[in-house]
């Protein structure tokens, strides 16, 4: 703001200390001692900037610039610890969306973390193999538990199948494209041209890749005839996209997998799927039909799947291509793997996850083991902190309602569960989710028809303290 001064403020910007005076104080000795000079200097700027604009617009009279003088110290070294402050930090998610992209996807395991601090504070194997002493390979660390997985039985690790990892599904696809496709035409059903959230486009990527995209069928009918006949010499892959987020009902025809595989098998086209959330954990055992896994798809004769690390499977942000080994040496031996690949940290994460896995402790991941929590449980968390808030200008009560898995996986679906719904005399619930936004942590929730709705299946349970506290902090003391 452009400084003016007038015979009115011109007094009070007398009584404003130069830079150098407000150095030589003794508060500031032990600032600058603490937080070096650059850092105290530059934040007494900029408080000191502050009054001045606040002398400027009036909002500042002689008594209220003698408070803010008389408060330097402490106002410089808030600053300071403000300006240290991580820009990334945790928050609560009562939003009850468990794959929630804006707020960081799957959260890990302490497995995972655990892995990761172990690996990452100290040198690795991550290309080194130990035995012979010579120059390994970094995919061996998740590779093998890859085919421990995505075999029927568990245990046979023959070469059926193998997975690469590259920084995520976007990237997993443009890999698979441009190896696979490029120059050439991909055939795609208009019923999948789909855009995902954060401008993945299929077409964009298909043209990024150098590929051709090859439409066929209509945006509710695409039948495997459709495929049949746009087949020529210049086809190179039949893909099928995962929908993701939306769904198309009613007149709808999809060409059977099981059928497009044969047809892919017999015209020799190597025959993909875009599958997105890509779980590894049957999810009709909790109830959501209709969201094959990954190792469903690879049986149903698809011979390269794609699919992100931090949706269903519960990992680190990564994409996985898991499929025919010849397919994948040739994704691997192109220079595009080189600029996409992962790096040590995402290695461990995602080793660590696949363990637990293969010990079929789902509940190790936080995203599945929310997935599997009962409304009952979910239900007696609420009912406890509804008891412990409810107050005078608090209205709390706890209602049915519905979680999502976000992350694109099963859109319709949705898992019953218990919501808090609080109401607080004095504030809107516009205004009482902003002020739970910022408690620290920040914990954010939802609004619907006027009332806060708190669920609490994606609350760590040692969060709910937090909540009681905030609420009780916004409602009840002021
Ligand atoms: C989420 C999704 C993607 C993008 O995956 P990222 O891991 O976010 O890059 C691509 N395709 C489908 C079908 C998806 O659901």
């Amino acid at each position: 703001m452009a400084v003016v001064k007038t015979s009115a403020n011109s007094e009070l910007f007398r009584k404003l200390p130069s830079m150098d005076e407000v150095l030589r104080e003794a508060a500031f000795a032990s600032l600058t001692a603490n937080y070096g000079h650059e850092l105290t200097a530059g934040a007494a700027r900029k408080v000191l900037g502050r009054v001045r604009d606040e002398i400027a617009s009036g909002l500042l009279d002689a008594s209220g610039v003698d408070v803010a003088l008389s408060d330097l110290g402490e106002s410089v070294e808030r600053e300071i610890r403000k300006s240290l402050q991580y820009s990334l930090r945790r928050v609560i998610n009562a939003t009850g969306v468990i794959l929630h992209t804006n707020l960081g996807r799957a959260p890990l395991s302490e497995a995972a973390i655990e892995h990761i601090r172990e690996t990452g504070a100290s040198y690795s194997n991550l290309e080194f193999d130990v035995a012979e002493g010579e120059r390994g390979k970094r995919d061996v660390h998740v590779d093998g538990l890859f085919r421990r997985l995505l075999n029927d039985d568990g245990w046979d690790d023959s070469r059926e199948f193998s997975t690469i990892v590259v920084n995520n599904n976007a990237a997993a696809v443009l890999l698979a494209l441009n190896t696979l496709a490029d120059g050439g035409e991909v055939i795609v059903s208009r019923g999948e041209l789909v855009e995902i959230g954060g401008s993945f486009r299929i077409p964009d990527v298909m043209t990024k890749s150098g590929a051709l995209l090859r439409e066929v069928g209509t945006t509710n009918r695409t039948r495997v005839s459709d495929y049949a006949n746009a087949i020529s010499e210049r086809t190179r892959l039949l893909l099928r996209v995962h929908r993701s987020n939306f769904e198309i009902s009613g007149f709808t025809e999809e060409a059977p997998m099981a059928e497009l595989a044969a047809l892919a098998r017999e015209r020799k086209i190597p025959f993909m799927e875009d599958l997105g959330s890509g779980a590894l954990f049957d999810l009709r055992s909790i109830g959501i039909n209709g969201e094959g896994t990954v190792g469903d798809s690879l049986r149903a004769g698809v011979n390269v799947v794609t699919y992100s690390g931090d949706k269903l499977l519960g990992g680190p942000q990564a994409g996985m291509l898991s499929g025919a080994p010849e397919l994948i040496a040739r994704m691997r031996s192109n220079s595009l793997f080189r600029a996409l690949r992962v790096d040590k940290l995402t290695y461990a994460a995602l080793e660590a996850t696949l363990l637990a896995y293969v010990r079929r402790d789902h509940d190790a991941m936080p995203a599945l083991r929310m997935m599997r929590l009962s409304k009952e449980e979910i239900g007696a968390r609420a009912d406890a902190l509804q008891k412990r808030t409810a107050g005078q200008k608090i209205r709390c009560e706890t209602i049915d309602g519905e979680s999502l898995l976000g992350g694109g996986a099963a859109p319709s679906s949705v898992l019953p569960t218990r919501l808090l719904s609080v109401t607080c005399e004095d504030e809107t619930a516009d205004e009482l989710s902003s002020k739970l936004r910022a408690s620290e942590p920040p914990i954010i929730a939802r609004v619907e028809d006027g009332c806060v709705l708190l669920d609490l299946r994606t609350v760590f349970p040692e969060q709910d303290n937090a909540i009681a506290a905030a609420l009780a902090r916004i409602c009840i003391s002021g």
